[in-house]
């Protein structure tokens, strides 16, 4: 159970961060108070498991973010959302060099995709999951190292693989790829033993980072 096991532990864990660890970095939010220059756009999912700057050892003002369930990037059309209208602005007025669309381990959006009873009584999260039907196509050989969740792994690797394909369908980031401002990466991140895989387009599978 997290700060957020009882009444009152928000408030709590709010003032500790204001007493202790806001006053060690009151130079670095001077900075950031007026104005951000990330570098790093990240795409991941909504599970409370994946913190992106714990993953990655980043600080405030170092990630722009956009997550949801399955991190979809959702291509529909004359459609609005959340996701694209974030990848536009980060493309092309953040001007972000690198943009990383992160699936991970054990995601619940595609064990409803295995099994859609998962998904009976919620009308919203079934519709926006159809997003995440491509990974089917895409799936990865299955890894020994994944054990029993081999098969949802390589799901979970393949919807990287389609969303990737959707980022990069993007009108700013096709603009900013083809003029070698922006690259793009697709990552499976595992919680069990925090690391990561990187998607290597021209072989057609993960290989681990930053090893
Ligand atoms: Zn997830």
């Amino acid at each position: 159970m997290g700060a957020a096991g009882d009444d009152g532990a928000f408030d709590r864990g709010a003032q500790a961060v204001l007493k202790e660890i806001f006053p060690g970095r009151r130079s670095h939010f001077h900075l950031l108070s007026e104005g951000q220059a990330p570098e790093w756009l990240f795409i991941t999912c909504s599970d409370s498991r994946v913190v992106p700057d714990l993953v990655l050892g980043t600080e405030p003002g170092d990630l722009f973010i956009t997550r949801n369930a399955g991190n979809v990037v959702p291509i529909t059309g004359q459609d609005v959302d959340g996701c694209t209208a974030t990848v536009e602005y980060a493309v092309e007025v953040l001007k972000v060099k690198d943009a990383i669309l992160c699936g991970h381990s054990d995601c619940g959006a595609m064990k409803a995709a295995l099994d859609h009873t998962a998904l009976e009584g919620l009308p919203k999260a079934e519709r926006w999951l159809q997003h995440v039907e491509a990974a089917f196509a895409h799936r990865q050989p299955l890894n020994a190292a994944d054990g029993e969740s081999a098969e949802l792994a390589s799901l979970i690797r393949g919807n990287v693989v389609a969303q990737l394909m959707n980022l990069r369908a993007q009108p700013s980031v096709a603009g900013a790829v083809a003029a070698g401002r922006l690259r793009v990466h697709g990552w499976y991140y595992d919680i069990l033993t925090g690391r990561i895989e990187e998607y290597d387009e021209g072989l057609g599978r993960f290989l681990p980072w930053g090893e």
